[in-house]
């Protein structure tokens, strides 16, 4: 897979790592504005050109390890989606993560950084039948399914494979829902579950995804209710199921406050004990935005400020960077972003905040109306935090020769 980093236009063949600075501490605790110091001093410092997503690889570090330690029970599987910048997944690696992937393209990035075909979990649901055959060779044993074609290809693709049965939520409370398109209910899973045994699969466990950046709490004890019924009626057709893969959804902090980690594993864990009991299956979670979304920021510049009329009230404010550049999760202004000129104070007035390319879909936030300084000029350095999830990997080749998105890892 071709990730893109930056080239630093200031000092010429320097890397993009900041060597000398502390480390910070392995706590687990939530930041309101992501490694804002060590960020601020390598743009600071290298002046990178803008657009720029700058990600601190030792947040994705404590995040990892804060999950680790708070839902111990569950294995990490990251979604490389995410962020699939190199140096993301070798810090990854280096952790001992597992992978959950989408592509081949991803199985050989998450590979070349050293990750183990037993480390890798095919997750997509809609999988071309020679990109199973692909993953198979290459050693990876662990697919999703949500429907009787897919399960079909995985028998003829990966014969003797352990496959897991995604089933369908409502995903209610989720600012960027994975419902409708993904997962099976639950009789439909029950008897794709049986016919993989009778196809010579490995009928291995259920996965369910609640939505992204889930801010409920208990949307997970609901799927887990459902799992465990599934569990015990496919026991009473001899089928052992052995795996519960709890997806991601985690959410990461935008402009408005979510709770800390620690409240929706500890949800997780009791749902998980209230359901199972004492005979817990295998747990797997596949966190992407909640690894990687406060870890970094995006520098973008102000292109241009105009008015539609001499009456307007809202100024429009036009980005270097808008929804083909990385900030596709605008779509529906599903997600707000923390917004902050660098170097303006005072008093602020609503804006219409717009990107830079010939489309007029690339619109930022125009319900919602972002409040910035009065003062703010053309040039003026404005930060997007918590940018590290779904921005790079979602920004296009190239629309209107704007280059894509690049990443800083520091
Ligand atoms: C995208 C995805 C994830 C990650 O979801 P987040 O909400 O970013 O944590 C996990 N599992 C699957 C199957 C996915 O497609």
């Amino acid at each position: 897979m071709e990730t893109r980093s930056g080239t630093l236009p200031v000092r010429e063949g320097s890397s993009p790592k900041i060597h000398g600075l502390p480390k910070k501490n392995v706590s687990g605790k939530q930041r309101s504005i992501p490694g804002p110091d060590k960020i601020s001093r390598f743009i600071s410092e290298h002046r990178p050109q803008t657009p720029a997503l700058v990600v601190d690889l030792d947040i994705i570090a404590d995040n990892y390890l804060a999950l680790r330690s708070t839902l111990p029970i569950a294995e990490v599987y990251y979604a490389v989606k995410a962020n699939p910048a190199p140096e993301v997944i070798a810090r990854l690696v280096s952790l001992g993560s597992f992978f959950d992937v989408a592509s081949p393209a991803e199985i050989e990035l998450v590979m070349s950084a050293g990750a183990k075909p037993q480390q890798i979990s095919f997750g997509n649901t809609i999988k071309k039948e020679v990109d199973i055959v692909s993953a198979y060779t290459r050693g990876v044993r662990m697919f999703a399914f949500d429907s009787e074609a897919e399960l079909l290809k995985l028998a003829r693709a990966a014969p003797g494979a352990k496959v897991f049965c995604r089933l369908l939520m409502n995903c209610e409370g989720a600012d960027w829902p994975l419902s409708r398109k993904f997962g099976c209910e639950t009789d439909m899973a029950r008897d794709l579950l049986i016919k993989a045994k009778t196809l010579g699969l490995h009928p291995y466990g259920v996965s369910f995804h609640v939505g992204s950046q889930q801010t409920r709490t208990d949307q997970w004890a609901f799927a887990l209710e459902k799992t465990a019924e599934l569990f015990v009626s496919l026991k009473r057709d001899g089928v052992a199921l052995e795996m519960v893969n709890i997806g991601g959804g985690l959410p990461a902090h935008y402009r408005d406050s979510v709770e800390p980690v620690e409240a929706y594993t500890s949800a997780i864990q009791a749902a998980m004990t209230e359901h199972f009991g004492e005979n817990l299956p295998r747990i797997i979670i596949e966190p992407g935005r909640s690894l990687v979304g406060d870890s970094g920021l995006i520098e973008t510049e102000v292109v241009l400020i105009s008015k539609k009329s001499y009456g307007d009230d809202a100024r429009w404010v036009y980005l270097d960077i808008g929804k083909f550049g990385g900030l596709a999760e605008t779509h529906d202004e599903a997600i707000k972003y923390r917004i902050e000129v660098v170097g303006r104070k005072g008093a602020t007035g609503p804006v219409i905040l717009a990107g830079p390319s010939c489309d007029s879909v690339d619109i930022l936030y125009e319900k919602f109306q972002y409040q910035l300084p009065l003062s703010l000029q053309v040039g003026d350095r404005i930060r997007i935090y918590a940018t590290g999830a779904y921005t790079s990997s979602y920004s296009s080749v190239g629309f209107n020769g704007f280059a894509p998105l690049p990443t800083y890892c520091i």
